[in-house]
């Protein structure tokens, strides 16, 4: 078996769970063995069933190693099935029962003592146990699901939990077969146990020496790419004739097409970008701002001045909602500069000639040459993209026989500390965004528990009254495609029948690009009052009178991501509000998370807190902008990240070009 092959070479993935694993980007076996656990569960500790019914009805999950008698499994109204039995060991006994698992039967037939995982509750005079998860007990803690530190992965539907850990168990089984290359320490050993350590932890010691030998190879690995992809790098744009460039002229020009004035901030970026164009120095920068603060508009300079010395820019955004949304903010002033633009779509295959061209980031796909002339690309809010660097991301779309490499600005909302972003992105800029434009009332976030949800309806209803629009966001659960419309369509229905007198729409993913715009069009000309949606509307939507924004769920959301979803609201002169609904069953970690969220109203405090308080891996962790999308290493630990530097150092000189693992 090879890091590289299909995934189906491990014990029994089938080809149609391969279908599966796909939708999880798992496609190798090296996929699979990366794919790491985004918790722990601690089943290493059984108790008696005497100690069980002692700890009745307190609401914890508990681990008993029991035999099974009087098994019976019959019909009971509605076509269901009931199955009864006592678990007994020598302590005690305990009667339990399960619902349509008629295949209990033959499993428990077959083996003689198993593992219960579950609660116990007191009724009337008898004791019930209600077991969770079961396995038979094996030999030499060959368990899989019970009875030791058990992982958790993020999973789609159409996969079990269970599943997924048997194949997990298959491959860590055979892992001593696996072509592992260490190229750091040169003892594969080591690398091995951490492998399988951080999937089956032997105990919470191992797990973080585990954890720290595998980050420590992922930050390596990202600093050896970047190390070799910076290489390439070649000239930046020469302007033919710099004393023609008058920046001054521009940058006047441009002011007096807004209807407001810059900030401070936006003014001083502007300017260093134009400087540097005129200076024939490359830009390879990272603008990071708040939601908010008004990052567009530099975008927009900086195409104007490239346009205006005859090269042309290119815009890449994330969705093409947001796309339409740049164009139209765009033309609006580039009509009065005369300079053409021009929406683009992976679909349509000619190069184009507009000086400013904007599109989704499938267009980043296409085989064909977009623009003859590159000038300046510049990303908004792309979190795919990871540690790519420009090069990599720009050749499908560069005339192949372009010799010169386009500037490129990345506009961000993701705050990365500057420690961090000094690490990893050694050789870019990162220019910051502090004020925000003047006037603007910080948004007030409130948290809302189940039980308040009637009353927070009442106040929602007085502020539409008084013309105010909302945003009602319905949380996107592990991705799941068919979860997520469907989430969305029930609040949908709720909210029609609560909101009767007022006009309810639905935006989220799944729907045609046309009917997405129209949906969006009419919120923004208030023919919709409130607009239900899932993170679709994440990125980038500017609607000055939209005030409120509901969160559903919202402790299934990253704290980041809140905020980025927050800032749809708080962007006119109207005092605005975001409601944090909670699920009755949060968690307290949780709801500290969500506390720290509505008192904090900065971006990049709020990323710190969550970069500390985040467990490896977890499901909402790095897919921000810019930041590497890390499998397990976390950025806010600064000694990993600087031990890994400088061992990347060591495997350069040794002309080692990537860890395998990892790569
Ligand atoms: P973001 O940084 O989130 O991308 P945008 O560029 O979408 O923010 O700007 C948010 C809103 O603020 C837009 O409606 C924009 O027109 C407005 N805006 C930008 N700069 C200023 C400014 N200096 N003064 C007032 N409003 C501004
Ligand atoms: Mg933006």
């Amino acid at each position: 078996m090879n890091l590289e092959d299909k995934v189906t070479v491990v014990k029994s993935i089938s080809d149609k769970s391969e279908a599966l694993l796909a939708k999880l980007n798992i496609h190798s076996v090296k996929d699979l063995l990366t794919y790491f656990p985004v918790r722990y569960l601690d089943t290493s500790e059984t108790v008696t069933i005497e100690d069980l019914i002692s700890n009745a009805n307190t609401e914890s999950d508990f681990l008993i190693k029991a035999n099974i008698k009087n098994f019976s499994s019959n019909f009971i109204p509605g076509g269901r099935t009931i199955q009864r039995a006592i678990l007994f060991d020598e302590t005690g006994e305990i009667s339990t029962f399960w619902f349509n698992q008629r295949f209990l039967a033959n499993a428990f037939k077959l083996h003689k003592e198993f593992y219960f995982f579950g609660r116990i509750k007191q009724k009337g005079k008898k004791f019930v146990f209600y077991p969770k998860t079961f396995e038979k007990v094996v030999e030499q803690s060959k368990n899989i699901h019970l009875g030791r530190i058990i992982p958790e992965y993020r999973l789609t539907s159409g996969v079990s939990k269970k599943t997924f850990r048997r194949w997990i168990a298959n491959l860590v089984e055979k892992i001593e077969d696996l072509d592992i290359q260490d190229p750091i320490s040169l003892n594969k050993e080591e690398v091995i146990t951490a492998l399988k350590n951080i999937h089956y932890p032997k105990d919470y010691q191992s797990l973080d020496k585990s954890l720290e030998l595998l980050s420590k190879y992922e930050f390596v690995n990202i600093f050896l790419r970047m190390h070799y992809s910076k290489k390439k790098e070649s000239k930046a744009i020469k302007i033919n004739n710099p004393d023609k460039f008058n920046t001054d002229n521009i940058f006047k020009l441009i002011e007096s097409f807004l209807p407001y004035k810059l900030t401070d901030d936006q003014e001083r970026i502007i300017k260093e970008i134009f400087k540097k164009i005129k200076n024939g120095e490359s830009i390879n920068q990272i603008i990071q701002g708040d939601v908010g603060s008004g990052k567009t508009i530099i975008g927009l300079a900086a195409t104007t001045a490239m346009a205006m010395n005859g090269f042309q820019s290119i815009i890449i955004v994330p969705t093409t909602v947001l796309a339409n949304q740049h164009f139209n903010t765009f033309k609006d002033i580039l009509d009065k500069l005369k300079i053409t633009v021009e929406l683009v779509s992976s679909a349509n295959k000619k190069t184009s000639s507009a000086q400013v061209i904007i599109g989704t980031s499938a267009v980043l796909a296409r085989k064909s040459d977009l623009i003859t002339n590159p000038g300046i690309i510049i990303v908004d809010e792309q979190h795919k993209f990871g540690v790519k660097q420009r090069e990599e991301l720009l050749l499908p779309i560069l005339k192949k026989n372009t010799k010169v490499i386009p500037h490129y600005i990345n506009l961000t909302a993701t705050p990365i500390p500057r420690s961090i972003a000094q690490i990893i992105f050694d050789g870019v800029d990162l220019e910051v965004i502090k004020t925000k434009p003047i006037g603007r009332l910080p948004i007030k976030t409130l948290l809302v528990a189940e039980n308040k949800r009637e009353d927070s309806y009442k106040w929602i209803s007085e502020q539409i009254k008084q013309r105010k629009q909302v945003f009602w966001v319905c949380p996107l659960i592990f991705e799941s495609e068919t979860l997520e419309i469907k989430s969305a369509e029930e609040t949908l229905k709720e909210l029609t029948l609560k909101f009767k007198d007022y006009k309810v729409g639905l935006l989220h993913g799944k729907l045609k690009e046309g009917d997405k715009l129209d949906i969006l069009a009419k919120f923004k000309n208030q023919e919709l009052d409130i607009l239900v949606s899932t993170s679709v509307i994440e990125v980038g939507i500017d609607i000055a009178n939209a005030t409120v924004i509901v969160i559903e769920s919202a402790e299934r959301f990253g704290l980041a991501q809140i905020h980025q979803i927050r800032g749809r609201v708080g962007r006119g002169v109207d005092q605005s509000w975001c409601l944090l609904f909670y699920s009755k069953n949060i968690t307290e970690n949780s709801l500290k998370r969500l506390q720290f969220i509505s008192k904090n109203n900065d971006g990049l405090k709020i990323a710190e807190f969550d970069l500390l308080n985040r467990g490896p891996g977890e499901i909402y962790g790095t897919q921000q902008s810019g930041i590497p999308n890390l499998k397990i290493a976390k950025l806010s630990n600064m000694n990993i990240l600087n031990e890994a530097r400088q061992i990347a150092k060591q495997l350069i000189l040794k002309k080692i070009k990537s860890i395998p693992l990892f790569n």
